[in-house]
């Protein structure tokens, strides 16, 4: 029997989440998550897919990484599923910052571990977690084919007058700075998926992609090929997110040292944690925002308007690099679910050949689907994305090769 499943683990700081998923046709054979490791509240849900499984819950404390995947493994097996399964090929893990070392994914040995630690200066929240992911699942099956599916990978076709800052050169060089761009993952797969959905190759589509999630990203596409994207050398550039302000003057740093008396963390966490639309009106859910400005909230008006006005520009930006543009598509959380996000980012741009059509876009499915009008110059489409299945396929697509 040959081995056709992959395990897909995504390990954050205090959290793994994991899908199993068959490679025959990409199906979903069980999900989880781990939640709060290392307190006393840790939690572990696991859903298997087959057979309409139920899901169960474990509320003990989980203490670290190990643990969590322990009890995965655990839970996994009791559905026939274990880790020790010969049908298991491989496991795919999600890996934040592969900086200018990793161009596509990579199996894992210690060289590709070390390097991975190099460049914890440049991610130092999310690499140590994807390190001790890694470690731990090893640990676990060490004959067991690992590879590392990199967020950055995507963005390292873009070019020098795109990935470089206007910051002298020696230091930038000297400190890895450099826009280095995130959700990859999901570019990559929204935009093919997009041309897909036009029917055409990838090589024949120029696609403005909008990842409109909790963190949010854009990116231009020029045949299959990353152009650009707004989020730098870490995920705090570019558009307006939940928590995280975008785009903004570097002097405002300055200013709150200054005069605001504010430490390099507290100011950290202020832009990464307690800006963008939670700094600007108190919530960062979409679905909240919308429900108070139907209510006539102006701060929820004000932060709704400030979001789409970046949004707006960052699509007129990347028109302009892309010259032409065959498509915009949404996807994420408030991509693929806010129509009036949706509605509101291309209201005006008309003369650029952007339009939706008000039924199309409230049409809600788990399909991709167009929402411009029929004829339109530039189609608009919902594209969900599915980060999971794009880190299983590469991982599974990498393993066959070297088989
Ligand atoms: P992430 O992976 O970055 O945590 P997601 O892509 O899951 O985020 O997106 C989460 C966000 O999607 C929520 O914070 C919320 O703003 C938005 N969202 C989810 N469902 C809806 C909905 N039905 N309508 C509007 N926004 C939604």
């Amino acid at each position: 029997m040959t081995a056709t499943r992959v395990l897909v683990l995504n390990s954050g700081s205090s959290s793994v989440k994991y899908q199993l998923l068959d490679m025959r046709d990409g199906s979903r054979l069980a999900m989880g998550l781990v939640e709060r490791i290392g307190e006393e509240t840790s939690r572990l849900k696991h859903t298997p897919l087959t057979d309409g499984g139920t899901s169960r819950e474990r509320t003990e404390p989980i203490a670290d990484h190990e643990a969590a995947l322990k009890a995965v493994a655990e839970e996994l097996a009791e559905d026939g599923l274990g880790l020790d399964s010969p049908q298991l090929a491989a496991i795919g893990h999600r890996v934040v910052h592969g900086g200018q070392s990793f161009t596509r994914p990579t199996v894992i040995d210690s060289a590709v571990l070390a390097e991975i630690e190099r460049l914890i200066p440049v991610a130092p929240l999310h690499n140590p977690a994807n390190l001790t992911g890694i470690r731990t699942a090893r640990a676990l099956r060490p004959d067991l084919p690992q590879v590392a599916v990199f967020d950055t990978a995507f963005h390292t076709t873009m070019p020098e007058s795109a990935a470089r800052y206007a910051i002298d050169v020696e230091t930038a060089d000297a400190h890895r700075i450099r826009r280095y761009g995130f959700h990859g993952t999901s570019h990559a797969y929204v935009s093919r998926a997009t041309a897909e959905l036009l029917g055409k190759d990838p090589s024949e589509v120029n696609v403005i992609v909008l990842h409109l999630g909790n963190g949010a990203s854009a990116s231009a596409v020029e045949g299959g090929r990353c152009v650009d994207t707004s989020m730098g050398l870490t995920p705090l550039e570019g558009l307006v997110m939940g928590t995280r302000s975008g785009d903004m003057d570097p002097a405002v740093i300055f200013h709150l040292m200054r005069v605001g008396g504010m430490s390099t963390d507290e100011i950290d966490t202020l832009l990464n944690k307690k800006s963008g639309l939670i700094g600007l009106c108190g919530d960062n859910d979409m679905r909240e925002i919308r429900r108070r400005i139907d209510e006539g909230d102006e701060q929820a008006k004000l932060a709704f308007d400030i979001y789409i006005h970046r949004l707006k520009k960052y699509i007129g930006a990347y028109y302009a690099v892309l010259g032409r543009v065959d498509a915009v598509a949404f996807t994420a959380g408030v991509g693929e679910n806010a129509a009036p996000v949706r509605e509101a980012a291309v209201a005006g741009l008309e003369g650029l050949g952007l339009a939706v059509d008000g039924d199309l876009n409230a049409v809600r499915g788990a399909a991709p689907r167009l929402i411009s009008p029929a004829g339109a110059r530039v189609a608009v489409a919902v594209v969900p994305t599915d980060e999971e299945l794009e880190i299983a396929a590469q991982t599974y697509a990498l393993i066959e090769k070297n088989i």
